[in-house]
């Protein structure tokens, strides 16, 4: 049987987060009728990144460089590192201005449960970067969730002799900072707390 192509594509759209059918419908409609320069960029710039960004070989962020911008941007300071869970949080915090150290993106946190260990998370290859580069402070600013403190008491346990900060002020319990807004990642980073 062959398949509607206006369906396939309504159907595709739903693997959007938050896109249920009716808006999936709405969206191919207006795609197709209302806006096709708009929906032939979206295509090629979508195709064009999914073929060209991969991990940064350094810190593990989104990039289409072998070493993503940051980490080679000499201009950052590269005695602050800021560990995070996701590639929205750099997005987060760098919106906010305020952070010019370098990153580590952990892609996830420690779950047991779900099966992800330190390995999979890119912990000893961060120790490694810790120990062989010249990081003065590391900032844990990993999610205040259960599984997200866990991964920051983690990382601590397997550092000496540096200085470790977790930031805590303002971001709520609980809070995934992709969802906080800029002002409060900004203080929480300015107010970060040793540990
Ligand atoms: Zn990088």
């Amino acid at each position: 049987m062959k398949r509607d192509v206006l369906n396939q594509l309504i159907e595709a759209l739903t693997i959007l987060p938050g896109v249920g059918k009716k808006t999936a419908q709405r969206m191919a409609l207006y795609l197709l009728d209302k806006n096709k320069d708009g929906a032939m960029h979206l295509a090629t710039t979508l195709k064009d990144g999914l073929e060209k960004i991969k991990r940064c070989d350094v810190c593990r962020n989104l990039t289409s460089e072998d070493i993503c911008n940051i980490c080679s941007n000499s201009a950052r300071d590269s005695s602050l590192l800021c560990v995070v869970e996701h590639p929205a949080d750099v997005l987060a915090i760098e919106a906010t201005g305020g952070f010019k150290g370098k990153y580590f993106v952990l892609l996830g946190k420690l779950s047991p449960m779900d099966g992800i260990s330190a390995e999979d998370l890119g912990i000893p290859r961060l120790l490694e970067i810790i120990s062989s580069a010249s990081v003065q402070e590391i900032i844990l600013a990993t999610s205040s969730t259960i599984e997200g403190d866990a991964t920051a008491h983690y990382i601590k346990e397997h550092l000496d002799g540096i200085k470790i900060s977790r930031i805590s002020y303002g971001v709520p319990i609980g809070g995934e900072l992709e969802f906080v807004d800029n002002n409060t990642i900004a203080r929480a980073i300015l107010s970060r707390v040793e540990m």
